[in-house]
């Protein structure tokens, strides 16, 4: 009994609301302390509802909750960081905090509830609101942050990837170039020695003729190593991203007229440079590449032909685009090899004991790129060739 009396003081002393609910929803007992908080009188409370503490707007779901917590009870917290309002008898609200428990009694379920008074200066509540906001927007904003991210590190992958591959292109190129340096400079190196042990040999007054024969193969080779080391240099050039095109405004006639007269001394005994041009004389192009171009395509105009060929080059600007054509009557190229003419190295079956590299076309396509140009060529075995190039022209 005593201990009845000391229970009943501790509800009624208690320095926080304490509310018992049946099953209902009907508020069976209220400690003096709720009674006071909500502005109730001493035992107004009882047979109350539960839900008439609660603003009006929140009550119709409060009656699933409550449903919802009687059918599996258990204690917990409502939530201090959310804000739970009562209301008061003269229908003010304000901000509580509540727990939750229960007590089951003669096979009901009571719900206890815990009430206290959580009234926090409004700033606290706008604070908390707006780091709520801020959480959330540095959240989503930290999600795209991890998906640019992610595409940033997948775009340097793919860049670093072929970065490797080309570096690796690159030693494979060059490795090649070593053996076949070595390869194609030993050939003239043999020569130029040998004929040098002879010319010292050939000491007397009437083997001049013969000493002028090996003179002449050692200023062959001699040449013939400077344009294979001219070639090597150009493709790594090329190859390393070393030449761009820089097109400049040029006198079409002056610049061919010029380019003609040269290459007219490379020629055999009695071959001929034919040179016309229909158009416009004024071009924009990057005229180092297409003296390049051209030095290649005329001077194997004339080396794959005879003594006394003709090689025409004929040229046309129109329409934006200059088109050159260089003819030959040579050797011709064999139809079945004609495939492999622009592979790096490819020299055809009959140009035997013709000097050559192998790579001048190589080069002539790779500037041509550079201009955005393009190259084919007609060819017949015994008949001759015509390279045909057209580049677009820069206005
Ligand atoms: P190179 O002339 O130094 O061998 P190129 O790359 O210029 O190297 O030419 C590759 C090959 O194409 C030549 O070796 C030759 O077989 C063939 N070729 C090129 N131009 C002609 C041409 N005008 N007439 C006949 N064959 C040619």
């Amino acid at each position: 009994m005593e201990q009845d009396v000391m229970l009943q003081s501790i509800f009624a002393e208690a320095n926080i609301g304490i509310i018992i609910v049946n099953e209902q929803g009907k508020i069976i007992k209220a400690n003096p302390f709720v009674e006071k908080l909500f502005g109730y009188e001493p035992n107004e409370l009882i047979d109350v509802q539960l839900e008439e503490l609660l603003p009006q707007s929140l009550r119709a779901k409060h009656v699933a909750y409550r449903k919802n917590y009687q059918e599996n009870p258990m204690p917990r917290v409502m939530g201090s960081n959310l804000e739970l309002f009562g209301q008061k008898k003269d229908d003010s609200q304000f901000h509580v905090e509540i727990s939750l428990s229960y007590t089951k009694f003669e096979g009901q379920v009571y719900a206890i509830a815990y009430i206290s008074d959580n009234t926090k200066p409004k700033e606290l509540w706008n604070e908390l609101k707006e780091n709520k906001k801020r959480l959330l927007e540095y959240s989503t904003h930290l999600e795209e942050r991890v998906q640019e991210r992610t595409k940033e590190l997948r775009v340097s992958e793919l860049q670093l990837k072929k970065a490797l591959e080309n570096e690796k292109e690159l030693g494979v190129l060059k490795s090649k170039f070593v053996s076949l340096a070595s390869h194609e400079f030993r050939t003239p190196l043999t020569a130029i020695l040998s004929s040098a042990n002879l010319v010292e040999k050939y000491k007397k007054e009437e083997q001049q003729d013969k000493r002028e024969k090996h003179l002449n193969r050692i200023s062959n080779s001699v040449k013939h190593l400077t344009t294979l080391l001219n070639d090597f240099l150009s493709l790594e050039k090329i190859e390393t991203g070393k030449i761009s095109c820089h097109p400049v405004e040029l006198d079409w006639n002056e610049f061919m007229m010029n380019l003609t007269e040269e290459m007219q001394t490379i020629g055999k005994e009695n071959q001929k440079i034919i040179y016309k041009h229909l158009g416009e004389k004024q071009v924009t192009v990057d005229e180092s590449l297409l003296k390049n171009i051209l030095i290649n395509l005329i001077s194997n105009g004339l080396k794959y032909s005879d003594v006394g060929a003709c090689v025409e080059v004929s040229s046309k600007n129109q329409n934006g685009t200059l088109s050159i054509e260089v003819k030959d009557e040579g050797i011709g190229i064999p139809v079945e090899e004609q495939k492999h003419l622009f592979t790096q190295f490819f020299r055809a079956k009959n140009v035997e004991g013709i000097q050559g590299t192998g790579l001048g076309l190589t080069i002539v396509k790779r500037y041509l790129n550079l201009m955005n140009g393009n190259i084919r060529f007609v060819s017949e075995q015994g008949k001759g060739s015509t390279f045909f190039i057209e580049i677009p022209l820069s206005t």
